[in-house]
Formats: structure tokens, C-alpha cells, sequence
């Protein structure tokens, strides 16, 4: 590889500071939180930051990956299909992120390879350094132009030492050398395992994973051990001196009782001011003022509630993750606990009996979804709903499954259905979007990202967002026939929320219930701690207030 003067120069202070943060030992330790965290430290310090994720996977996107092997698909305001580490950087952080913040291989290799295509590289070899490299260089680069800011976060998604996550590693190596080592930060976070025989904390793996890591060039400045508690001095040490950091650039990540007092934690011991003072950022006092009232609602609430979440990817929580942060955020607004069970849809199709279960809940919720597996566990769900008036919310493929069955039960509309489901169906009150007939490539060919939604007047859905304008997040192939659409109001379902348009249905609810509301699009992505979208508050505080016994939910 070819270094130009130029590229090793150290300039003396630039604008932008760069913290890369790595994971060693094994994966899921919770980089996503701890490098949300960092960004929540920078904030309460009024330092402006912005989060990528890179994901060393081939797939050019997280849109034709499958939720119930890799979690839920996030959803960008630009239409993004991205990592659900983006979900967590926007809720912690309460950006607005793009899908340039998420860097694939896939990504990377298709650009680099087009730019070999058009002749670009005038007749050179490509290659992994420098063609790869300074192509995801560029990127984070391109991120930090983009978005203004005084620090640029990037995770580096799987573990050190991993064979496709080399090029991403090489590159932060590299960044270094041009920004300057005053204005590059690597933290590395790894697991530090109790053993349970004699409760000792092991610091070897943790020692393994720096050293791989140093073998690509990088030593880190900051470890975090992520350990299940606080790590004794001894552990401190060890990892000190066998990493080659002062002892107090080594922080503990130990478990909490949520998320969000991550934060809060490592700030306590020292990490947030250790990174300004290191990144020769001003030293400023930290606000937590919000962000503590947010957390201390969510862990003393005056009040409970139990949602029944009915699925398909019951199985893996991270599947719906952003709906499950959405419910507990709105629950947080409300004071109230919100206890999510995940309830296999199936389950209800073996045994039909098995949904008079639900009446033990305050609410029903119906998320998002694709194929016909569980469908007709989803719909009995909802009709039981419906029926026994417990308050209801459907997302995306819950607001399909409602309106078939507000087809089939009430409009009599005998084998209603999507044709998603059934292709055949004598009634096709949910059926493909016009623009989408004839598209064969899978990946980003939705109907995706923020589009502006009419808002009826008078309507559940104005008490709640209050506006008559608003923007939410969408990620569908199919929608409400509106060949059907007449004889459903006729029965009483109101579609309270459409397109600009108005030839797209987005909002449905039911007057003459408690609470039974869904929407096309997708609120748990615009939900931020003490921020919940409305449609995720009015259900969690429909809940709570039909629990209370209200005779109809007081809204704020
Ligand atoms: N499968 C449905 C569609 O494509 C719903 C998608 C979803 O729930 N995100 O329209």
C-alpha cells in the first residue's frame, strides 16, 4: 500500500473527532448501548454527535435479512433498511440518522467494484488496501460531513478478529494517521466472565481480544469490561497493565436494571470526562436533567399493565425490538410498567380455545409481519380483541390483519384476506400496491421511509398527534383495496389517517370501542425516550386507564 505525505501528516486540531468502538470475546455485550452511551455522554456535555454502524456482512442492506436470525429491520426516515443498532443510536441519541450511517461490506464492495466497472482506478489492481479501505474511509468521512458534528461515533459490528471484519479495522487503523491521535479515540469493550465455582473474574479473554487487536496496529485508549457487576480492583488492574491504559481509562459496563441508566453508569466513573479531556474537548458539566426523569419513570411507575404481543418471531425478542422499546418508553410517559409476553401466533390456530388467554391482558398488540405463517392466530387475536373490547394496536401487517378481519367479521365478507396470504381470495381487501407489480429484486424495493399522512379531524387519531399533518416511517408492499373500501366505513371502521392522496388507507380505528387503532406505518421508530409516538402512548395509556376503569381513555 501506498502512503502519500500527505496521508501522514497529524493536523494540529480539526473540527470532527472520531471514536471507533470495538467488541472483543464474544458478540451481544452491548457495543450498540455502550456506543450510545459515549454519544449520551458527549450530549449531556452540549457536544453535537452523530452514529455508524458497520456491519462486516456481505449483504448490501439488513432489508432481505431475516428478523428471527438477525432482529428486526430499522427503518430510516431516507427509506433505509437498516441494522437495528440504528434504532438504539436514534432513541438514545434522538437523531434522525440516514442510511449512509450504516456501512455493510456489501456496500462498500458494490461501490468499489461499479467504480472498477467505469474505469476509475485507471488500469490499477484493485485491492483490499488501499481501493477497499479508502472506500469505507470515505464513507465515514462522507457521514461526518454530512451531519455537522463535533464527534463521529462508529461501532465495528461482530468481534475482533473475525476475517470480514479486517478491511473495517484496517481502515479505523488508517484514520487515525490522517485525523491525528488527538482526534481518534478506540474503545474497546469485552466481556469479563465470573466463573461460578469461585466467583473470580476472569480478565484472560478480555487480555486475548486486546492483543488481536493490537496485531492489526490498534491499541486502544479506553476498555470497558462488560461484566454482570461492577469489576473489583484487581480485575481493574489486570486489565490496565495487560492492555497498556492507565487504570482509569479502564470503565466497567455492569448490569442494570434498564438500558438507559448505561449512561449514567459510566459517566459515574469518570468515562465521559476521560473522552473530552483525551479528544481535547472543553471540559463542561453533564445535564441529565430529562434523560434521569425518563429513567427514574420507567424504573418507579405507579401503575402496570400487561400487553400481549401476538407474533410470528415470538422467539427472538430482538425481533421487535423498537416495538418493545416503544411500548416501555410510552409506558415510562404514562408512569405505568409495561410488561411485554410474547404470545406465538400459531399457538391460537392449534388450539382455539387457547386466545380466551388475552382476557389476562390490558392490551393486544399485533406487530409487523410477512407471510402467511400465524396470520389466522393474528386475526382471531384481533376479533377476540375487538369483541371483548380490550384495548387494541396493530402495526403495519396488525393493521392489515385488522382490516381482514373487520372484512370477515363484521362486512361478512366471507375468506377476506391479503393477498399476500392467499393470492385466490374471493375478497382481496388488502392487495398489492399498483407500483409494486412487476418488481422482482427484493432488497429496497418497499415502500419505505417517511411519507406524509393526512389526518382526519375529530378522530382518535387527531386527539393523539394533535396536527393534521404528520410524517411516519413505512416499510410495505401491500395495502387497503379501495374497491373495498366504502362498505368497511359503511360497518363503522373509520380510516382516519391517508396519503396525501387520500388513495392510501394509514390509520384505521373503531369509535365505538375503548381503544382499537392501527396504523400502515411504523411509530415505534419515531418513538424517543419521553417522546413516545402517539399511537404508542394512547394505547399503552388506553390500557392503563381501562384497567383504572375510565369509561373512555384520557388522552393529554
Ligand atoms: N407484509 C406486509 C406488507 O408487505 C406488511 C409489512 C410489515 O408489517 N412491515 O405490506
Amino acid at each position: 500500500m501506498n502512503f502519500t505525505e500527505k496521508d501522514v501528516t497529524y493536523p494540529r486540531q480539526r473540527k470532527v473527532k472520531y471514536v471507533f468502538v470495538t467488541g472483543g470475546v464474544l458478540s451481544s455485550v452491548g457495543k450498540g448501548v455502550i456506543t450510545s452511551s459515549i454519544g449520551r455522554m458527549l450530549q449531556a456535555r452540549d457536544f453535537k454527535v452523530t452514529a455508524v454502524k458497520i456491519d462486516p456482512y456481505v449483504n448490501v442492506d439488513a432489508g432481505t435479512m431475516n428478523p428471527y436470525m438477525h432482529g428486526e429491520v430499522y427503518v430510516t426516515d431516507d427509506g433505509g433498511e437498516t441494522d437495528l443498532d440504528l434504532g438504539g443510536y436514534e432513541r438514545f441519541l434522538d437523531l434522525n440518522l440516514k442510511k449512509e450511517n450504516n456501512i455493510t461490506t456489501g456496500i462498500v464492495f458494490k461501490a468499489v467494484i461499479e467504480k472498477e466497472r467505469r474505469g476509475n482506478f485507471l488500469g490499477r489492481c484493485v485491492q483490499i488496501v488501499p481501493h477497499v479501505t479508502n472506500e469505507i474511509k470515505s464513507r465515514i468521512r462522507t457521514v461526518a460531513k454530512h451531519s455537522d458534528v463535533d464527534v463521529v461515533l462508529t461501532e465495528v459490528g461482530g468481534t475482533v478478529g473475525d476475517i470480514e471484519g479486517l478491511p473495517f479495522l484496517e481502515a479505523i487503523r488508517q484514520m487515525r494517521l490522517k485525523e491525528g491521535y488527538e482526534n481518534t479515540l478506540y474503545v474497546h469493550i469485552a466481556l469479563v466472565p465470573i466463573l461460578d465455582i469461585t466467583r473470580e473474574m476472569k480478565t484472560k479473554p478480555l487480555q486475548h481480544s486486546v492483543n488481536e487487536l493490537r496485531r492489526i496496529g490498534i491499541q486502544p485508549d479506553i476498555i470497558v469490561a462488560r461484566c454482570t457487576k461492577m469489576i473489583n480492583s484487581e480485575a481493574l488492574r489486570k486489565i490496565a497493565l495487560f492492555g497498556t491504559i492507565p487504570e482509569n481509562a479502564v470503565f466497567c459496563s455492569y448490569n442494570v436494571n434498564t438500558i438507559y441508566q448505561v449512561p449514567l453508569i459510566l459517566d459515574k466513573q469518570g468515562m465521559g470526562d476521560f473522552i473530552c479531556r483525551r479528544l481535547g474537548l472543553p471540559q463542561r458539566e453533564s445535564d441529565y436533567k430529562e434523560w434521569t426523569v425518563f429513567v427514574n419513570n420507567l424504573l418507579d411507575p405507579e401503575n402496570e399493565v400487561k400487553v400481549a404481543l401476538v407474533g410470528k418471531y415470538a422467539g427472538l425478542e430482538d425481533s421487535y425490538i423498537s416495538m418493545n422499546e416503544a411500548l416501555k418508553i410510552a409506558g415510562a410517559t404514562c408512569r405505568t410498567k409495561v410488561v411485554v409476553q410474547y404470545i406465538e401466533a400459531e399457538k391460537f390456530e392449534k388450539n382455539p380455545k387457547e386466545v380466551e388467554m388475552l382476557r389476562n391482558f390490558n392490551g393486544v398488540f399485533v406487530p409487523y409481519g410477512f407471510g402467511p405463517r400465524g396470520t389466522e392466530g393474528k386475526i382471531m387475536a384481533i376479533k377476540f380483541a375487538r369483541e371483548n373490547n380490550i384495548p387494541f394496536l396493530g402495526i403495519c401487517y396488525g393493521f392489515q390483519m385488522a382490516v381482514t378481519e373487520f372484512a370477515r367479521h363484521v362486512c361478512h365478507l366471507e375468506n377476506a384476506n391479503s393477498t399476500e396470504i392467499n393470492p385466490n381470495t374471493p375478497h382481496p381487501v388488502i392487495d398489492l400496491m399498483p407500483e409494486q407489480r412487476g418488481i422482482e429484486n427484493k432488497g429496497a424495493t418497499m415502500r419505505l421511509g417517511a411519507h406524509k399522512i393526512i389526518v382526519k379531524p375529530d378522530t382518535t387519531a387527531y386527539t393523539l398527534y394533535r396536527n393534521r399533518e404528520i410524517y411516519e416511517r413505512h416499510r410495505h408492499r401491500f395495502e387497503v383495496n379501495l374497491d373495498y373500501l366504502a362498505r368497511m366505513e359503511k360497518n363503522g371502521l373509520v380510516f382516519s389517517g391517508r396519503s396525501t392522496d387520500g388513495r392510501r388507507m394509514e390509520i384505521l380505528e373503531l369509535p365505538n370501542r375503548f381503544f382499537f387503532f392501527a396504523s400502515q406505518f411504523h411509530g415505534e421508530f419515531k418513538s424517543r425516550p419521553g417522546r413516545p409516538d402517539p399511537e404508542y402512548y394512547g394505547f399503552i395509556k388506553a390500557c392503563l386507564d381501562k384497567k383504572l376503569g375510565k369509561t373512555k381513555p384520557e388522552f393529554r
